[in-house]
């Protein structure tokens, strides 16, 4: 059953057409990585999935819901899907263990010890368990990632959308956060992925997609994509990036 359901998908800034008919449908427990030149459309699209972005045609389906409906609560239906930016985002002013339960408290998902019990144990799966008391400041690039990924995690999520969560961080803190994510996706989560990590995408993604000029130009299995791809803009962004 799909998670997620993009039908011919439209995206306009002003006269810019950015994304011009997307389609894709991403299946529970999915990894479904996103690669493409810079403005092809990957960010805005990845935003459209949970209506940071308002749609200019099309319908965004997450878990059943289209996204533009007046029906739908979409404040409840973001509650269901967690996003990781390239710039952490963290709030400054709170430490670490408040970063992550904050959301769920204010939302009235979990009270105070409930969501410190959630804190715990998630920063234990990150691998932070030492860094409840520090403040953003006081961490590394991807120690900072692994605490957006938890805080993420803390609305317990049914899809996951990351975009180029490791392009602000230098090398050597790369491994670490790709190491989470690849945690999270052997455990089942539905996740789509804005990545340049060309190796990350070719191990853990189930589906590849290809962007270029606001349409998914080329799809398909990791190695198919990497190994044996039939367009030419695809065969020609490759040959840059590997
Ligand atoms: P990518 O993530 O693939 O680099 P983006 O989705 O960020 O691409 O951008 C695609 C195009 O949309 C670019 O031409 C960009 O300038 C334009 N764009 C993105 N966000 C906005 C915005 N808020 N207002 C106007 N144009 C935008
Ligand atoms: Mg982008």
């Amino acid at each position: 059953m799909a998670k997620i359901k993009v039908q011919d998908l439209k995206k306009n800034f002003g006269s810019n057409q950015v994304l011009k008919g997307i389609d894709v449908a991403v299946n529970e427990g999915e990894v479904v990585c996103v690669i493409g030149p810079s403005g092809s459309g990957k960010s805005t699209f990845l935003r459209c999935i949970n209506r940071l972005e308002d749609i200019t045609a099309g319908h965004v389906i997450v878990d059943d819901q289209d996204l533009n409906s007046s029906d739908t609560n979409i404040n409840k239906a973001r509650e269901n899907i967690g996003m990781v930016f390239q710039h952490f985002n963290l709030f400054p002013h709170f430490n670490v263990l408040k970063n992550i339960m904050f959301a769920p408290m204010e939302l009235g998902k979990l009270n105070e010890a409930q969501a410190r019990e959630t804190a715990l144990r998630l920063l234990e799966r990150v691998g932070l368990s030492d860094k409840a008391d520090s403040f953003p400041s006081q961490l590394s690039g991807g120690q900072k990632q692994r605490v957006a990924i938890a805080r993420a995690l803390a609305m317990n999520p049914d899809v996951m959308l990351f975009d180029e969560p490791t392009s602000a961080l230098d090398p050597e803190m790369v491994g670490e956060v790709l190491g989470v994510m690849k945690d999270l996706a052997s455990e089942g989560m539905t996740m789509m992925i804005v990545t340049h990590e060309m190796g990350f995408a070719r191990e853990v993604a189930d589906r590849v997609i290809f962007m270029d000029g606001g349409y998914i130009v080329e799809e398909g299995k990791p190695e198919q994509i990497f190994g044996n791809p039939q367009n030419e803009r695809t065969i020609s962004f490759l040959e840059k990036v590997l």
